[in-house]
């Protein structure tokens, strides 16, 4: 088999044009096989954990056709992702849109397989609930080290009386459940109105980084990207990308926008600057379609799932070659 088919490409432009053919994400192909594979693109159409405007079902779709858009080479830092793995899309985790407790089951069992066939995951939801499944599949040996951007700190216990699985929650219950280290969790760009000045206390007092927004710019990116590289550390780490920490300029197509956030240039830099850590995972949460307008925020995630990908590369082929 040539290096060709062993490490699938999109396709060059004497080929097919980009808005032609059937939307894969970044127009690779569906691969089931996954012995074929190092890393896998997966979609995770399920918003069951939405507690205000729901549509983040729809986001696979939408971030699958904008990624058409995305070409081979990363500008800035050179990674050419699919020169390094082979990297596939493995299609939409099974879900099921009245069960939550369902959902959850399956998705944890799609992230299984893939863990299981040592494929890396890159998945794009869904709402942030499907990040506690992701992470029940994968970190089974130890707790990760965790990278989240976010408006939100999501580690609230539960909402409506008792619901303890929404997408408000699924950070406190990884804590709980041991899948991340509070100690090696940063979460960047916190804002927005609070129900409760202690709204952040178990995030806080359990040891986890948060870094609002305001602190974001009175740092300075450089500043950020190392003091989420000296949180994290040497260990195994995910990357949780909400696309609810960008500004609404950047991404009106979310459940819970908050102004005054960073800008989608901000998160790609912030994305390279994580080069070098143990990644093992990432995911791209919170597209809303039905509330985006002319698919930015489609459009965004697409380019912020590129920058995951090639760092994610970069991390799996170092792994292997070591
Ligand atoms: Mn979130
Ligand atoms: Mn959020």
């Amino acid at each position: 088999m040539s290096k060709d088919e062993d490490f699938p490409q999109p396709p060059d432009l004497d080929q097919m044009p980009r808005f032609a053919g059937i939307a894969t994400f970044m127009r690779l192909p569906l691969v089931s096989d996954l012995k074929k594979l190092d890393i896998a693109l997966i979609g995770v159409p399920c918003d069951g954990g939405s507690t205000n405007r729901a549509g983040a079902r729809h986001g696979p779709r939408e971030i699958r056709n904008m990624s058409s858009l995305i070409r081979r080479v990363n500008p800035a830092s050179g990674i050419a992702p699919f020169d390094l793995c082979r990297v596939g899309d493995v299609g939409d985790a099974p879900v099921n849109p009245i069960d939550i407790a369902d959902a959850l089951a399956r998705i944890q069992a799609f992230f299984e397989a893939l863990a299981a066939a040592g494929v890396v995951p890159l998945g794009a939801g869904g709402d942030h609930l499907v990040t506690l499944p992701i992470l029940r599949a994968i970190a089974t040996e130890r707790p990760l080290g965790l990278v989240q951007f976010d408006a939100h700190s999501d580690t609230v216990d539960s909402y409506f009386g008792g619901q303890r699985y929404t997408h408000g929650t699924p950070f406190r219950r990884a804590v709980e459940e041991k899948l991340i280290d509070p100690a090696r969790t940063v979460q960047i760009g916190i804002r927005g109105s609070l129900f409760s000045s202690d709204e952040m206390a178990f995030a806080r007092q359990g040891g986890m980084r948060l870094i609002s927004i305001e602190e974001f710019y009175e740092l300075g990116i450089d500043a950020v990207i190392a003091e989420a590289r000296r949180v994290v550390g040497d260990g195994p780490a995910y990357v949780s990308f909400d696309v609810d920490g960008l500004d609404p300029v950047y991404a009106s197509g979310t459940g819970t926008p908050e102004v005054g956030g960073f800008s989608t240039h901000e998160a790609q830099r912030m994305i390279r600057g994580l080069r070098g850590l143990d990644l093992v995972g990432a995911d791209v949460v919170e597209v809303a379609p039905p509330f985006d307008l002319g698919g930015v925020t489609a459009l965004a995630a697409a380019n912020i799932m590129f920058e995951l990908l090639c760092v994610l590369a970069d991390a799996t082929a170092r792994r292997g070659a070591g």
